[in-house]
């Protein structure tokens, strides 16, 4: 299949998630799956996205593909390739549609780049995809897959995780050059109804928030020794490991941190030391710049506690040619603080050799950290948000985007303008001073996850997509045609 690279994945047992989401939903999640297997004899479900490691749709592929496999519905992920070309277009993209432009014209010469390096994995994909299988095609990258697999017989639904509620001319140009692929598939995915282009009307247009997987290496419960013996081993917190920092891989296997972080820092927290973190891909539109100036100029020089902020090793992520830069900026911005204000903020990069590893790391960051902060200037819906949720941490989150969905009243904070750093640090010198309202929100956090954002609700969502649309196709229509379906879009 020579360009895709297929992701290998775990069964994850669905049974587990009965112990968070009560046996009521545990029982429609069994049900929907057993009703959607029967209509699914013989066919398939491909994910296609464009990297296996770092950002959230990876993160959520990882759960979701697992849980769907241990439902005995056929699913299977693939990862596109690109060049360095490619990604660097698909970048402009996604910053675009976040309404961010370097001022150059996505133009002709882009798209027929776009296009190429896409037939070219359609191709690949051509070879595995039967007539009658479900695709899902995960954001901008894989857009220009959608009508060859269409003309292939296959059912093509395109997700975007990403959108800003506020068009503007560059996110009007990102959508006009993604037009022509998006609308060649027959159903749609957005996290946010803000999001949806103007021009893509009719019935099959659906609102799926994400979701978290409890029992990821993510997310899982660690107590609190085997929190502080990941942090010694990564090199985040001060002293040695007491013990090893073990964790459960999705195979159910025994895992344990062994790796180190890339840790920048004059001096290091100890246990007890109040720890605020942001963590994030090395992006601009996550602002991890704006967070450490925030914390140097208006938390540092009034409050004790120390701030990291923490993102991939930027050698890792493949999709993602500007992390490199951003955390150079980031490293620049660091030196220049004044010695009493650097020696409390640390920059961190965790390696991605191991995925389950890096998840543990993050996990292990988040339950220690009394407070987490997600500063972005534009977010799809950041999932950090639901983790450190589910984590019971009080999040301070910009408000914009999907981080509105997730930080309900008394969930946590909501920075009402995300550029604003003497809120950003009053919000966080608040939180710091009063731990009882840490606590409180915290366990208002956890509920509103469980409630909202654990991976059955988004199982059960998608089931309706492809059950809409394997009907229509089975009524004899072109799925996605308008008019032929009943009812409103969801
Ligand atoms: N993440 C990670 N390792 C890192 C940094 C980030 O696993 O070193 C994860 C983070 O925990 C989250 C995802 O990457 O699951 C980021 O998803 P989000 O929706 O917040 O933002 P995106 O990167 O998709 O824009």
């Amino acid at each position: 299949m020579g360009l895709l690279h297929a992701v290998p994945s775990h069964r994850r047992p669905v049974e587990r998630l009965a112990t968070v989401i009560g046996a009521e939903r545990y029982a429609r999640l069994r049900s929907t799956a057993a009703e959607f297997r029967a209509g699914f004899t013989g066919r398939t479900v491909w994910n296609v996205n464009s990297t296996a490691v770092g950002g959230g749709v990876a993160e959520i592929l990882q759960a979701l593909v697992g849980y769907v496999e241990d439902l005995d519905v056929a699913i299977r992920w693939l990862v596109i390739h690109g060049d360095a070309d490619f990604f660097h277009i698909t970048k402009r993209l996604h910053n675009a549609v976040h309404g961010q432009s370097d001022g150059s014209a996505l133009g002709p010469a882009e798209s027929d780049h776009y296009r190429r390096i896409l037939a070219a994995n359609a191709e690949a994909l051509l070879e595995l995809v039967h007539p009658g299988d479900v695709v899902l095609l995960h954001d901008p990258q894989t857009a220009g897959l959608a009508a060859p697999l269409v003309e292939a017989g296959a059912v093509v639904v395109w997700r975007s995780h990403i959108g800003v509620d506020d068009q503007n001319e560059t996110t009007e140009a990102a959508w006009e050059f993604l037009r022509p692929y998006v609308i060649a598939a027959h159903g749609w995915v957005f996290s946010r109804r803000g999001y949806v282009p103007r021009w893509l009307t009719g019935d099959n247009l659906w609102i799926i928030p994400p979701s978290i997987d409890p029992f990821s290496a993510k997310n899982q419960d660690l107590d609190p020794g085997t929190v502080r013996a990941i942090l010694a081993t990564i090199g985040v917190l001060d002293g040695a490991a007491a013990a090893p920092g073990r964790f459960l891989r999705p195979d159910g296997s025994v895992g344990e941190v062994a790796r180190t972080a890339a840790v920048v820092a004059d001096s290091l927290p100890g246990a007890g030391d109040d720890l605020v973190i942001q963590v994030s891909r090395w992006d601009r539109l996550k602002d991890m710049g704006g967070v450490l100036h925030g914390f140097a100029r208006h938390v540092a020089p009034d409050r004790t506690g120390y701030l990291a902020l923490v993102g991939p090793s930027v050698a890792g992520v493949a999709d993602d040619p500007e992390g490199a830069a951003v955390y150079r900026d980031c490293l620049a911005h660091w030196r220049s603080l004044p010695a009493a204000v650097r020696s409390r903020t640390l920059l961190v990069t965790l390696p991605l050799d191991d995925t389950d590893e890096n998840a543990a790391m993050v996990n292990a960051l988040q339950r220690h950290a009394g407070i987490v902060v997600q500063k972005s200037l534009a977010e799809g819906f950041g999932l950090t948000v639901a983790e450190a949720m589910w984590k019971g941490r009080p999040v301070i989150g910009s408000a914009i985007g999907g981080i509105n969905d997730q930080i309900a009243p008394g969930t946590g904070v909501l920075l009402a303008d995300p550029t604003d750093l003497p809120a950003l640090g009053a919000a966080i010198r608040d939180l710091l001073a009063d731990h009882g309202e840490r606590t409180r929100m915290g366990s208002a956090a956890h509920a509103y996850v469980r409630d909202n954002f654990v991976g059955d609700l988004h199982l059960l969502r998608y089931a309706e997509v492809f059950s809409t649309l394997l009907a229509q196709a089975r009524d004899g229509g072109r799925p996605g045609q308008a008019g032929s379906l009943a009812g409103p879009s969801r």
